[in-house]
């Protein structure tokens, strides 16, 4: 039997309404009660988006992130009674911490857990939102109690832990057995994580028990599921798993090997519709692999489903004017997704016409080049290293810079006023021309070249100004992407961003920064930095084309950042900067396809970043564990890397103790994210530390991340310590 089911629906709403509701509330607009209308009334939307499935989830809606919801259902944050209390543990002086989610660009706030936590049943959230949309096809979303505690922090004892959780989810699903609900949906992506023993007894030991009392749906979903986890949650009687087979295509589809004996009486949810691209999916091809999964399995049922849930994507193509017709009309975001879901069922049926989902109508071969495509075939072993080592480049390179020691610099970006916003938004609207705008960004570059010489920097930067968001700002001018008009996707909280889309070759046909950087470099004596975006991150933070290999993808791009260092050089820039903040963040789920990856990403960043030996080349990554991977940074041979350190607390440094890291680095003596001005004795602190494991010659000083987010009156004394701070040093 077929049945349908999708879930993960974005709660951001057509029109931003959860930002926007969100922010009212906490600009004081709104009160308490009608934030919690407003939240319902888009749980009711995405109810309305689900309205053809068979099935679909409800409780997927939260005022902030879901995980954060889990920690409070669960009690490991006292008293929280209001959404005051609720916002007051994600904002303000002791906010909790944030996280990337699996390999994704959204963030979850990061809970906390030892053996010691007191876990009982504080918020029944699952219950609550089940009664408000009660009905048969209503199946309540709760996390499942593994995922978890697998991305919480804090001395974890499994062992302990699980008798804890047991509990609480048993009243939970009791509750909701009592309630009427058929099935519960636990969300379970930590299934698909490499997983150790320990983890698969605790999966094994509450599963057994939680299960037993009602009909339990596990979800997993980013990636297969090793075999050894499969057999272990599948001897539980849950009622139902729930597979990613889109990404399952990269192992050969080995999850449909492994089920055939496991499965036995089981429904399977067969993730199936790609929820992480904007493509349509084929009808046919789907429908085809549906058919195969059917007849290999042969489950109790099978539902349609998506493959990761939908809030990965935008809302609805509809939003979408400006598009070119045949980029739109072979596009799917969330809302189209779900109707795919029916339209596998009705082709199943044997309704023939649903082929027309396919149709189209544009021609679409310009979105290929040739030349493109043949770049990237000649391509030699050379091109990826730049002409000579680091030892001899370092001397070329100081010879023309002439740097003083504890070299000090910031990462690119200063304050994105309301200033900066306002003018970018009125040149977007068309209330001032091109001129005009140039005009500003100009008369912004000279106040902050200004400014840098006043503090007494060394390598200047011009500040990003003309830069509305690091991706899409190159998205804008390299040929082979598109950016949205309202394709909005959170990234943590009410942030949202709009992921550009790569549609075909990727290319550049015009300056990218050098307009900007000449005319900066034109003010002052000081060399000045160019900053541009790196490929990988260009990649991660995209929707990508799935008809050719993200290692190709990434080369295109990389080629098309190299021919913009070549036009640098020309122009007489010394130093480059090519940020990476998602080199670790792109990495695989699973280790055991690090290696493929690491492999392509490094030549990836090498082919954008082989500039002369003259240029001394940057690179700067933020908000990741990069102790784990040193070795891959190294090999990126860039001749300086600044790398924010805060987040891990500096326990960077240890692996610097094992690692000989013998090219330049500033670790960031102070964290961005905190409007307090950091003082001297603090940084200099920091950076004791890390020259017990950094040679001092190669030490630079600079903050952990760009400045966009800050005030000038945090900023600018900032600076001035830092400089100070780097003054002692030369000193002593
Ligand atoms: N150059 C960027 C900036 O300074 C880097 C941002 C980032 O690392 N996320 O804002
Ligand atoms: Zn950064």
């Amino acid at each position: 039997m077929v049945k349908t089911y999708a879930y993960g629906f974005p709660r951001i709403g057509r029109n931003r309404e959860f930002k926007k509701s969100v922010e009212a509330y906490w600009n004081g607009k709104i009160d308490e009660k009608t934030l919690s209308e407003e939240l319902d009334k888009i749980q009711k939307d995405i109810i309305a988006n689900y309205s053809e499935m068979d099935y679909y989830p409800v409780g997927e809606i939260t005022g902030y992130d879901l995980i954060l919801d889990t920690a409070i259902m669960l009690g490991l944050y006292g008293n929280v009674k209001s959404w005051k209390d609720y916002y007051d543990l994600v904002r303000g002086k002791n906010a909790l911490e944030i996280t990337k989610w699996f390999n994704t660009n959204y963030h979850y706030v990061v809970p906390q857990i030892d053996e010691k936590s007191e876990i009982q049943l504080f918020w029944n959230k699952p219950l609550e939102e089940y009664k408000k949309n009660k009905s048969l096809k209503a199946i309540p979303f709760v996390v499942g109690p593994f995922t978890f505690i697998k991305l919480s922090k804090g001395n974890k004892n499994f062992g302990i832990l699980k008798e804890k959780v047991k509990e609480v989810y048993l009243e939970i699903i009791k509750s909701l057995k009592d309630e009427g609900a058929e099935f519960i949906h636990l969300d379970e992506p930590g299934l698909v994580y490499e997983l150790t023993d320990e983890e698969r007894k605790f999966i094994k030991d509450v599963y057994s028990d939680i299960s037993k009392f009602h009909k339990v749906i596990v979800i997993t979903y980013y990636d297969d599921v090793e075999k050894d986890t499969l057999s272990t949650i599948l001897s539980t009687p849950i009622e139902g798993i729930g597979i990613d087979f889109v990404h399952n295509e990269r192992r050969n589809f080995q999850n449909l090997e492994d089920l055939k004996n496991l499965l036995k009486d089981k429904i399977l949810i067969s993730g199936i519709i790609d929820g992480r691209t904007v493509w349509k999916d084929n009808i046919e091809n789907v429908s085809k692999k549906v058919k195969e999964i059917i007849s290999k399995l042969e489950p109790k049922e099978l539902w349609i489903s998506n493959a990761g849930p939908l809030y990965h994507l935008p809302y609805s193509v509809e939003e979408e004017n400006n598009l070119h017709p045949s980029i739109k009309e072979r596009l799917a975001f969330a809302k189209e997704k779900v109707k795919e879901i029916t339209y596998i069922k009705e082709y199943l049926k044997g309704n023939k016409s649903v082929l027309e989902w396919n149709n189209y109508k544009n021609d679409n071969s310009w979105w290929f080049k040739e030349e493109v495509k043949s770049r990237i075939k000649n391509l030699k072993e050379d091109d990826f290293t730049r002409e000579k080592p680091y030892n001899e480049r370092v001397k070329i390179q100081s010879e023309i810079l002439k740097l003083p020691k504890f070299t000090t610099t910031t990462i690119g970006s200063f304050p994105q006023t309301e200033e900066v916003r306002q003018a970018r938004l009125k040149y977007k609207k068309g209330e001032i021309s091109k001129e005009e705008y140039n005009e500003f960004i100009k008369s912004k570059i000279r106040e902050v070249i200004k400014i840098q010489e006043e503090i007494g920097l060394d390598v200047l930067v011009h500040g990003e100004f003309e830069r509305s968001d690091m991706v899409e700002f190159f998205a804008e001018k390299l040929q082979g992407m598109v950016t949205t008009e309202n394709g909005w996707i959170l990234s943590y909280g009410t942030r949202v961003y709009r992921a550009p889309i790569i549609y075909g070759d990727v290319y550049r046909d015009k300056n990218l920064v050098i307009d900007e950087i000449t005319y900066a470099q034109s003010l002052t004596k000081k060399p000045v930095k160019a900053i541009m975006t790196g490929p990988i991150t260009i990649l991660a933070w995209s929707y990508e084309r799935t008809d050719i290999s993200e290692k190709e993808i990434a080369f295109q791009i990389a080629l098309a950042i190299l021919d913009e260092v070549k036009e640098l050089e020309k122009n007489g820039i010394k130093v480059i900067q090519i940020d990476e903040p998602a080199f670790r963040e792109k990495a695989p789920i699973k280790r055991r396809d690090w290696e493929e990856y690491f492999e392509w990403s490094i030549k990836a960043f090498r082919l954008a970043s082989k500039a002369s030996p003259e240029i001394q080349l940057h690179t700067h990554m933020c908000y990741s564990e990069f102790g784990e991977i040193i070795d891959k940074i190294y090999k990126l041979d860039a001749d300086v890397i600044s790398i924010e350190t805060s987040r891990s607390g500096g326990d960077i440094i240890e692996y610097f103790e094992k690692f000989n890291y013998d090219h330049q680095i500033g670790l960031g003596v102070y964290d961005v994210h905190s409007p307090e001005v950091p003082e001297i004795k603090t940084m200099q602190k920091i950076v004791e530390r890390a020259l017990k494991v950094i040679d001092p010659k190669n030490f630079w000083i600079n903050p952990d991340c760009g400045l966009k987010t800050r005030k000038w009156e945090e900023v600018i004394p900032s600076l001035k310590n830092m400089v100070k701070l780097s003054e002692n040093l030369r000193e002593s």
